[in-house]
């Protein structure tokens, strides 16, 4: 038999209730496979092998016994470390919160536990999960799996890279701009944010809170809607969290996609996409039209200011939500200051790297009396329109379906010095989360050199079910997502 963490969550659940397996076999397998491979990946900041270990005697117990348990009892999840644990450090991957210790669970993490999830470890990320490439985190840089000299993309790093290489079946992240699916692409797994509102963020460190929104990496569409179906749902802790019926994700997949409509806007395939990676997005599109969907090409021209309004308007949010972190309330506190104002300026200089602190300036720049109007109020306006376009390519067609990155994986320490081409990473991502529409990262394919590529597929509000129905279809045709990088091959 294959080695255990190398099969799906699936598989794993029918082995693990006709009792086969167990879940501390399970567990010890994947501790094995982090073990050895950890060192060349760096996907984690923290690894709660403990805890991990005892949950996973109690689940066995309850399995024993014999009780229905969720589907995904006894499953390893890794959370991206933005997400709070209780009595575990939420760093962020920041200085400035380098020691802090959460006093609460976010919601999230009660649905896991819930449902007997197992949360095995804290995940890398771009500081303050500002990034593209996981280069911004104050820690470590995480690997892509697919090859250690380049980025698994950003900023959810080590939460797609944990997935790819095997150290657990799924994972948590957040998705302000691209954080899940860009990821999910460049490590060539499925990532999906979903619709604004859809997931609770209380308990979610907060970046940009008008676009914020938790999501899963998995390897399968249907694993993802398994985990969907274990976070979706209102919560009164959270005002932006929608009153809105959870449907079985699982359940419904498998429903027939002859007669839907894909529309492709022209602006994220016609220019500035790697040519590599247009093969694969048309090729894909050609797939699924044998099916009987049928794509053309779109115009979506509020897409070109994407990069734009978000250097405005995440920055601003930014500006405004990490302002808390002064140096008193939480972490980091300068050690050497000889007033308050000194505290402050100190406590937030020291402990913010470069990325966040640009990103607090420019933030606070746009907000500031006189610039208001031109910058924010304006960005806002370009929202509007950009809803109101993609309102009626929704009313047309089914789906929106781009690339989910222009580029495959860059390598390591290429983009730094260039934010425009770092930011231009996010160009086919960000218009969802202005749009809090849901979209769905899948691999359809692989360059040259052996490095993933990934589609995305948008979808109306609250059609998660869709978008994973079309997913889920593509996965059944292609073998992209049972593909392993290579040094997994060797164990
Ligand atoms: N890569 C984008 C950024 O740099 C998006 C990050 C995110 O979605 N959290 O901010």
């Amino acid at each position: 038999m294959k080695k255990l963490h190398l099969l799906t969550t699936i598989e794993l659940n029918k082995l693990l209730k006709n009792r086969t397996i167990t879940c501390q076999q399970l567990l010890h397998s994947y501790l094995e496979n982090i073990n050895k491979n950890e060192p060349k990946i760096d996907a984690f900041l923290e690894i709660y092998k403990e805890n991990a270990l005892t949950k996973a005697a109690q689940i066995d117990k309850l399995y024993d016994k014999g009780d229905p348990l969720p589907f995904l009892a006894g499953m390893p999840i890794v959370i991206k470390n933005n997400i709070c644990l209780k009595n575990k450090k939420i760093t962020c991957a920041s200085k400035i919160l380098e020691n802090f210790v959460s006093p609460y669970d976010a919601t999230v993490i009660n649905k896991l536990e819930k449902n007997h999830l197992i949360p095995l470890g804290a995940t890398n990320l771009d500081e303050f999960a500002m990034g593209s490439s996981g280069e911004n985190s104050a820690f470590k840089i995480t690997k892509n799996p697919w090859d250690f000299d380049y980025v698994p993309g950003g900023s959810c790093s080590g939460s797609a890279a944990a997935v790819a290489a095997h150290f657990a079946p799924l994972s948590l992240g957040s998705d302000t701009g691209g954080s899940i699916r860009q990821p999910a692409a460049l490590c060539g797994i499925v990532g999906l944010k979903p619709t604004y509102g859809r997931v609770s963020r209380f308990g979610l460190v907060a970046f940009a809170s008008s676009l914020d929104q938790i999501g899963p990496f998995a390897k399968t569409a249907q694993e993802a809607a398994h985990l969907l179906n274990v976070i979706a749902g209102h919560d009164a802790q959270d005002a932006t969290s929608a009153p809105v019926p959870v449907p079985d994700y699982a359940q419904n997949l498998g429903q027939d996609i002859k007669g839907l409509k894909i529309g492709v806007p022209k602006e994220l395939f016609e220019t500035g996409i790697h040519p590599e990676v247009k093969e694969a997005l048309v090729k894909a599109l050609e797939l699924l039209k044998k099916q009987g969907t049928s794509w053309e090409i779109i115009s979506l021209n509020t897409i070109k200011y994407s990069v734009a309004i978000y250097s405005i308007l995440a920055f601003a949010e930014a500006a405004s939500n990490l302002a808390r972190f002064d140096g008193i309330r939480y972490g980091f506190s300068a050690k050497d200051a000889e007033n308050l104002d000194e505290l402050y300026k100190k406590s937030r200089g020291q402990g913010f790297g470069d990325e966040v602190t640009t990103r607090i300036i420019l933030g606070t720049f746009s907000l500031s009396s006189g610039y208001i109007d031109d910058y924010y109020l304006k960005a806002k306006k370009a929202i509007l329109l950009m809803k109101k376009e993609f309102h009626e390519a929704l009313k047309k067609y089914d789906f929106i379906v781009t690339p989910t990155s222009p580029t495959p994986a860059f390598k390591i320490g290429e983009k730094i010095n260039d934010p425009i081409a770092m930011y231009l990473s996010d160009l086919a991502t960000e218009s969802a989360n202005y749009t809090g529409l849901p979209a769905v990262s899948i691999p359809c394919g692989f360059t040259k050199n052996n490095l993933p590529i990934g589609m995305q597929i948008i979808g109306n509000h609250f059609e998660e079910g869709k978008i994973l129905n079309l997913a889920d279809r593509f996965q059944q045709l292609t073998d992209y997502h049972t593909k392993m990088p290579e040094f997994l091959e060797e164990n």
